[in-house]
């Protein structure tokens, strides 16, 4: 049934007929679910139809690309809430078309400057992952506020007071839960439970969540908007809100009797107070004539996707071969991983090998490493990437840096996170992509004001002996490495696709397979974003995850004749993108089933 669906949609140009239970959810939501619409004058592609009727009700006001991804955003942080939200950060790239040129905006949650690796231990071994997911010592000083306002205030035209009123909308009058938000809360219910403050917010029906249908307000979050449209990112970063936060992340509110240990975190007034967001260099690669810009660290996402491309490329010319890009495509997955694991971090706190890792000499000498007959036998050791910077002599000898690791246990696809996708009228576009790290974040809601804590602190390594170095260890101030893969794709200077998706490691992965099947092997957008997944991250097994009608599919047979191995996960990624037609027309795109589906919206459609 929902291949049939699926199929149905891609085979349209506008999906009309693609109506879903989300479409009609909601006090707010009005427009029919749309996974694809093609037009002009602006596009917006997120997981939510609020969040892209807030994007493209800004757009038709006049407002720019940015103002919209940030009003999308302010409207997901409340209906993705366990996606993503103000206590947690976002990476957002931007093309500003008038000046040619590619920005990001980094807004990743840091480490409080009290926080050290050796916290993570205790009796000289790592604390159990799941424990320290829900905690206060998970949550990172949120970057989300500081990103939104500098964002808008460096590339946008309106302010946080006239982007938020979307959200603020949606908060107060509340959306009707659909049977994913149900499954979510469901799923996290015991977290929540923890919390005298997300058991009341969350599962307010005597400790059960919400029933399907029934509607889901929002009242503190309201006030925190509100407080932010008035006093701008200074009150949320002092002040009441502040306060609060620190208060919830030292002092977690644990219901009475609960059996769960909670850890508190350390994060003091001042670690808001200082917060920054970060303008950052674009990474930039090229793949067989096109041109990606991408997220630099400390996300891997940019690196791990551009030396991932440059490995396909140096194997040989794409091929019309679906099985046989498939097993390509997860051999230069495997490889990259295992830079990417071995070497990307905060780059204020490790020197990231970046000229390294994206030449094309480096790439040529890591491909030799795949085997065209054969897939792998296991996880992949990491390369010298570091021979191929412009100026080897400048470093340290290699044996003074970091081993190659396993990735850690929670370094698989199955988490959350969302993505938007916008673009203006003028040419800007936006690929911003957000989390609050797990589904729920740290399951810690700020008491009365409405919003998730983040658990991005989980993204750190923590490797067995306190003692073993890593470059993603946690560190005072530090950012953890991130998957998020917000990318821009352009021809001889012409914007072609913009994209990005949710998924753990898999984010990098989905954002590939994509490439490939769209660029590589010309399917249509909608087809190669409804496509089944499969996603190598190195892993210590040597196996792929997978989505189960991948592993039903022919080209998995192919692949386990080649050596191929598969975990099944289900699902991989959620993306949205904006494809740039060469008739100037734009066509957005969002995730047709996967979360419940998405929403994919024009300023004018045309057909
Ligand atoms: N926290 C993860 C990251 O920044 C994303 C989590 C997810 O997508 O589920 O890469």
């Amino acid at each position: 049934m929902r291949r049939l669906l699926i199929a149905a949609c891609t085979g349209l140009l506008l999906v009309a007929s693609c109506s879903h239970d989300k479409a009609a959810s909601g006090a707010t939501s009005a427009t029919a679910f749309q996974p694809q619409a093609t037009g002009r004058g602006g596009a917006a592609a997120t997981i939510d139809v609020r969040a892209t009727a807030a994007a493209i009700e800004i757009l038709k006001d006049g407002g720019n690309a940015v103002d919209a991804a940030v009003a999308a955003a302010g409207v997901l942080s409340v209906t993705d809430l366990y996606s993503c939200g103000i206590g947690g950060g976002g990476l957002m790239v931007i093309y500003l078309a008038g000046e040619q040129r590619v920005v990001t905006v980094e807004h990743r949650e840091a480490a409080p400057r009290q926080l050290r690796r050796e916290l993570f231990y205790e009796a000289g071994v790592p604390i159990p992952t799941l424990e320290v997911m829900t905690s206060g010592l998970s949550a990172g000083v949120p970057g989300m506020v500081r990103g939104w306002e500098t964002a808008l205030a460096r590339y946008g035209t309106r302010g946080l007071k006239e982007v938020l009123q979307p959200g603020i909308r949606v908060a107060e009058q509340g959306f009707e839960v659909d049977p994913f938000f149900f499954d979510q809360t469901t799923r996290n219910a015991e977290r929540f439970k923890l919390f005298t403050s997300s058991a009341s917010l969350f599962l307010p029906a005597q400790g059960q969540p919400l029933p399907v249908g029934a509607t889901f307000t929002n009242p503190g979050m309201a006030k925190t908007y509100r407080l932010v449209a008035q006093g701008g990112s200074q009150a949320f970063y002092r002040g009441e809100l502040a306060r609060a936060i620190v208060e919830t992340v030292t002092r977690p509110p644990m219901s009475p009797g609960a059996a769960h240990p909670v850890r508190a975190g350390v994060m003091k007034l001042s670690d808001l107070a200082d917060y920054e967001a970060r303008i950052r260099e674009p990474v930039k690669s090229t793949y067989r004539g096109y041109t990606l810009y991408g997220m630099g660290a400390p996300t891997s996402g940019g690196l791990t996707l551009g030396l991932a491309l440059n490995i396909l490329e140096a194997t040989s010319p794409a091929s019309p071969n679906r099985a046989e890009m498939l097993h390509r495509y997860l051999e230069a997955s495997r490889l990259a991983f295992a830079d990417r694991n071995a070497y990307v971090a905060d780059p204020e706190y490790v020197d990231v090998p970046v000229a390294g890792l994206l030449s094309k000499e480096y790439a040529a000498e890591r491909s030799k490493a795949l085997d065209p007959a054969k897939a792998a036998p296991g996880a992949a050791r990491a390369g010298n990437p570091f021979a191929y910077q412009q100026d080897p002599s400048t470093l340290p000898p290699l044996a003074q840096r970091l081993p190659a690791l396993p990735p850690s246990v929670l370094d698989v696809p199955h988490r959350e996170t969302t993505h938007i996708t916008t673009a203006d009228k003028a040419g800007n576009i936006v690929a911003y992509t957000c989390t609050i790290e797990a589904e729920g974040g740290s399951g810690i809601v700020v008491p009365g004001y409405g919003f998730l804590l983040n658990n991005e602190m989980t993204d750190f390594d923590v490797p067995p002996s306190p003692a073993t170095p890593h470059a993603n260890i946690p560190e005072a101030g530090k950012r953890p490495r991130s998957s998020m893969t917000p990318t821009l794709v352009f021809k001889d200077g012409v914007p072609v696709l913009a994209l990005g998706s949710p998924g753990g490691s898999s984010i990098i992965t989905t954002v590939l397979q994509t490439l490939v099947y769209h660029l590589d092997l010309h399917m249509p957008l909608l087809e190669a974003v409804a496509a089944p997944r499969v996603s190598q991250s190195n892993v210590p097994d040597g196996k792929s995850h997978a989505e189960p009608e991948f592993i039903a599919s022919p080209e998995a047979a192919a692949l386990q004749a080649k050596g191929h191995t598969f975990t099944e996960a289900n699902p991989i990624g959620a993306l949205t993108a904006i494809r740039f037609n060469p008739d100037g027309t734009l066509t957005a795109v969002a995730e047709p089933q996967r979360r419940g589906g998405g929403s994919a919206m024009v300023v004018e459609p045309v057909r």
